[in-house]
Order: C-alpha cells, then sequence, then structure tokens
C-alpha cells in the first residue's frame, strides 16, 4: 500500500478550518522507542486536535489525502504499534491535548475521561473523591487511557478488577474514515448487537483513534495487606494462590511471581531502590490482599500466611507493616522490567500460559534454554493470571550481540511451547509491529480472515496505523 506523505500541502487542506498550532514536525519523542528499537520516518507531521470533532476533521482529510495516521499516546508501548518507520512521513495523531477528566460518579461508579489523560493523572483526580480506577502498571506516568484502552492493558491487579476491556463501559472513537461513534455509554448491560467498544479495545489504533471513554471506577479499600513471600518450590505457587482464595476470597487483588535473577538486577542496576525481601530463594511471590469495608482483614491475612509457613510452602516473607513499606514492595516489583532492561535481554517473551501449567512450562524451558546455551532467565509477572514475562539474558561476561544467531531460535523455542499448552504469544502488551510475524504465523487462520474483512471494512482506505497488528492485501 502506497500513501501521500503527512506535508505541508497535506496541512494546507486545512485552510482556516484548524489553527496552525494544531500541526508541528515530530520530534524525537514521537519518532524513536523507549527501548530505542524502532525510528519513525524523520520528516513526520504530528497532529495534536483539541477535540473529538478536530481529530474528526483531520482523520477525514487524512483519509481523502491518502496519508497514514498513526495514533500515539504516551509512546510507552512494548512492541512498537506507535512507531511507523516504512514508507513516506505519516502523520502521527497526539491526544496529549485532550486531557478533561469530564464527569466522576462515584455514586455509579463511572468516571468519563478523554483519552489524553495520563493513567496516575486519573488515578490522583480520582484519589481525591476516595475512588479509585484499578488499572496500575510502571508506565502509568507516561502512558495514557486511549494507548491503555489500545493495547487493552492490564496490570497487576486483573485478578480482582479484570483489564481495560472488563473495565470500559464505553468508548468515543473516530473511525478512520472520519466519522465518530458516540458509545459513551455508562450502561452495564447493553444487548444491542455487536460492541465496537470491544472491537476497538485492543486494536492498536488500527480501527480508529479512541478519543474518550466512560470506565468503572471502585471504592478506595480501607485496608490493603502486602506481602512477598519466599515459597519453597515453584510448584507451590499455585497452591499457595489457591488456599489465597479459598482463605479470602475475592480479597486477592494481586499474585507476582518473582526470580531471584529479577532481584538481583535490580540491585545491580538501580541500587537505590530498597529490596523489601526476608532473604534470597530462587522464587518469591508478592500477594495483596484489599478490604473496602472496615473488619480485621489483617488477622485473616496472618492466618493465610502462618498456614502456608506451617504446610513447608512458604519458607519466609516479609509483611508490609505500613504503608511506606507497601509503597517500597510495589516499587521494588515495578523496578524489575527496568533492572532488566538496562541488562540487556537476548529475547524478551510476554507470555501467557493456563495456570495449572506454569510450573512445568518453566521448568521445561529453562531446563532445555540451560543445556543448550550459557544464559540466565529472568521469569516473573502477574501469575495469577498465568502471565510471564520470560527474558533471558547472555551468561556472565557476555553481552546479548553474541546470541545473535540464535536469538530467533530461543523465540521460536518459546513461542511453539507456549501454544502447545494452550497459551497466548502476546499476554497483555499486544502485537504491534514486532510480533505481527508470529501473530500471522500462529494464530488461528478464521481469526485471521476476521480480522482483515474487519479491518477492510471500517478502514476500507488502510491509512489507520498501516503495518500495525495485522498487513491487509489493498
Ligand atoms: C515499564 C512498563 C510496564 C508495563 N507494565 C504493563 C503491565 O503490567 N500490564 C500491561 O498490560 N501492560 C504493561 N505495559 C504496557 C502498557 O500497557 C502500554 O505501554 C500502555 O498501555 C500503552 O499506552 P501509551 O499511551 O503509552 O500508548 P502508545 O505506546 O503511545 O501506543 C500503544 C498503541 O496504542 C495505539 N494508541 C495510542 N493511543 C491511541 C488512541 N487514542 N486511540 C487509538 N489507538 C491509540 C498506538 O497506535 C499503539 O499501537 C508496560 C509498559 C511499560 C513501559
Amino acid at each position: 500500500m502506497t500513501f501521500a506523505p503527512a506535508n505541508q500541502e497535506f496541512v494546507e487542506r486545512f485552510g482556516d478550518q484548524l489553527p496552525p498550532d494544531r500541526f508541528s514536525r515530530a520530534d524525537a519523542r514521537f519518532l524513536i522507542e523507549q527501548r530505542g528499537l524502532a525510528t519513525g520516518q524523520p520528516d513526520s507531521l504530528v497532529a495534536r486536535p483539541r477535540s473529538t470533532a478536530e481529530v474528526a476533521l483531520i482523520v477525514r482529510q487524512a483519509n481523502a489525502a491518502n496519508v497514514a495516521v498513526i495514533p500515539y499516546g504516551g509512546g510507552t508501548g512494548l512492541v512498537g504499534g506507535q512507531i511507523r518507520s516504512a514508507g513516506p512521513p505519516s502523520l502521527i495523531l497526539s491526544c496529549e491535548r485532550m486531557k478533561k477528566i469530564s464527569k466522576i460518579k462515584p455514586e455509579t461508579r463511572v468516571v468519563t475521561t478523554q483519552s489524553g489523560v495520563v493513567l496516575s493523572d486519573l488515578h490522583a483526580a480520582l484519589g481525591q473523591q476516595d475512588m479509585i480506577f484499578p488499572l496500575s502498571l510502571g508506565a502509568q506516568g507516561e502512558c495514557q487511557i486511549g494507548g491503555n484502552l489500545a493495547t487493552n492493558a492490564g496490570g497487576a491487579q486483573v485478578l480482582k478488577y479484570g483489564n481495560m476491556r472488563d473495565l470500559c463501559l464505553g468508548i468515543e472513537a473516530v473511525l478512520p474514515t472520519g466519522e465518530v461513534f458516540n458509545g459513551l455509554s455508562e450502561l452495564r448491560k447493553d444487548n444491542t448487537g455487536y460492541d465496537l467498544r470491544h472491537l476497538l479495545i485492543g486494536a492498536e489504533g488500527t480501527l480508529g483513534i479512541i478519543t474518550a471513554a466512560t470506565l468503572r471506577i471502585f471504592p478506595k479499600p480501607v485496608q490493603q495487606c502486602t506481602a512477598i513471600l519466599n515459597i519453597r518450590d515453584l510448584g507451590d505457587a499455585l497452591s499457595i494462590l489457591e488456599q489465597a482464595r479459598i482463605k479470602l476470597d475475592d480479597r486477592v487483588t494481586a499474585f507476582e511471581l518473582i526470580n531471584l535473577t529479577g532481584v538481583d538486577l535490580v540491585g545491580k542496576h538501580l541500587p537505590d531502590v530498597r529490596i523489601p525481601i526476608a532473604e534470597k530463594s530462587e522464587w518469591m511471590v508478592l500477594i495483596e490482599v484489599v478490604s473496602l469495608i472496615e473488619g480485621d482483614l489483617d488477622s485473616a491475612f496472618n492466618a493465610f500466611v502462618e498456614a502456608e509457613i506451617e504446610s513447608g510452602r512458604i519458607t519466609n516473607g516479609t509483611v508490609a507493616q505500613s504503608a511506606k513499606q507497601r509503597d517500597e514492595i510495589w516499587t521494588f516489583r515495578e523496578t524489575i522490567p527496568l533492572g532488566n532492561r538496562r541488562e540487556g535481554a537476548i529475547a524478551s517473551h510476554d507470555i501467557s500460559v493456563p495456570l495449572d501449567v506454569v510450573a512445568s512450562f518453566i521448568e521445561s524451558t529453562s531446563r532445555h534454554f540451560h543445556r543448550q546455551y550459557d544464559v540466565r532467565i529472568n521469569c516473573f509477572g502477574h501469575v495469577g493470571d498465568g502471565n510471564l514475562h520470560y527474558n533471558i539474558f547472555p551468561g556472565a561476561g557476555r553481552v546479548a550481540s553474541d546470541y545473535r544467531n540464535v536469538k530467533a531460535h530461543i523465540s521460536d523455542y518459546v513461542y511453539k511451547a507456549v501454544l502447545d499448552t494452550g497459551g497466548s504469544i502476546s499476554a497483555e502488551h499486544g502485537i504491534g509491529r514486532f510480533k505481527k510475524a508470529q501473530l500471522a504465523a500462529t494464530a488461528d487462520p478464521t481469526k485471521l480472515g476476521v480480522m482483515a474483512a474487519v479491518k477492510k471494512a471500517l478502514d476500507p482506505n488502510g491509512i489507520m496505523n498501516p503495518g500495525a497488528l495485522i498487513d491487509v492485501p489493498s
């Protein structure tokens, strides 16, 4: 597919319909993937509209002029969906000026927000009314609600609250033709046919620009217990989660797996971060439980921990005694990806496998890699959802580039092993441009056919984020 460049001639199409400050040349912020893994076209244009009507006007003109539009949020996406390197200069469309939180309704537990709102700003605004939006992740100071929806972000509390798909009641979006979809519903029940909201969530900007959303919010918990527990054996993690659910029910909000390699990398690269673990052991779990009502959560949680120590599954641990210690535990957990990044992985994989095979999957693949290569493995993640970040690092004294020839074999092996379990090659980061070939090679052909048909129907000229997620023949 060939596109026209987003140049001065394109800007002139708007005449006096848009103030000139809506367009500027793209600077490095919009062109360089945060880890330096991709670079956008240097002459790209950035559009920064102030309203949905302006987004619609811009997209309508782009569609008419055959200019490729790249939706851009906070630029934190990990699969290159927000960076287009190929073709003539694109039009990068940023909603960063659309950051109004228009309605917070604690009584019906709904917030209406524009898509350019930064996730941590939404947290702060809701906090003033003792409410929370439960999506929380390491990039929350930069990522935007539009990007979170477009990637169907999950994070650490999916166990209790679900991912963006579960948290979103309604969406407003500008479709690739420039039409506005007014779907800002606050309804929990609405069975009126195809749900465009769910097409747009997780579409990674290939079906339109999300401009606003209505999201579910929750009362701020009044009690919280957080702990990092050393576990005897990886295989015990699932039993510990099961016991936590039996004894603490749906109050369990997070259940994270932590590996010693991740701890060591935080220690090595981020010496200022306090590591709140009792002792070094191969595997640890971070567990958090919350209560929305007054009561004795501490006693119930301590009883659970004591019973697990008695059973031998937990060998030691740190239970947060204050809000400060809880913050330290989460800061440490959220810093693990940065420690990994600074170390420099040979290959990283964001995968999910069925819960009951998590341990056998990690053990058998690790055995294979240690037998074949001189590597270190840090496997961690939201294990309560079966979501693992399976990162493979060079052996001591070596660097990632030493493994250039085997990198593809390593990833192929991981993905094949994942698919053999009935798992997913992308648990939470999406497909973007980096994982498109794997999706094309491994997805159900009927699914791929329907995706292509949907893309063609909504975006007949293929202008919306071309090259991301799926290639559709013209
Ligand atoms: C340190 C770190 C930790 C992370 N932890 C987690 C985690 O625990 N769980 C998890 O699920 N994810 C995690 N992520 C990934 C995270 O979900 C995404 O980076 C984030 O949701 C993307 O938001 P963004 O605004 O930065 O979007 P961008 O990176 O700007 O864009 C991402 C994709 O969304 C599209 N897009 C952006 N805005 C819009 C819009 N308004 N309309 C339509 N399409 C749009 C882009 O075209 C692109 O395809 C993490 C990322 C980092 C860097």
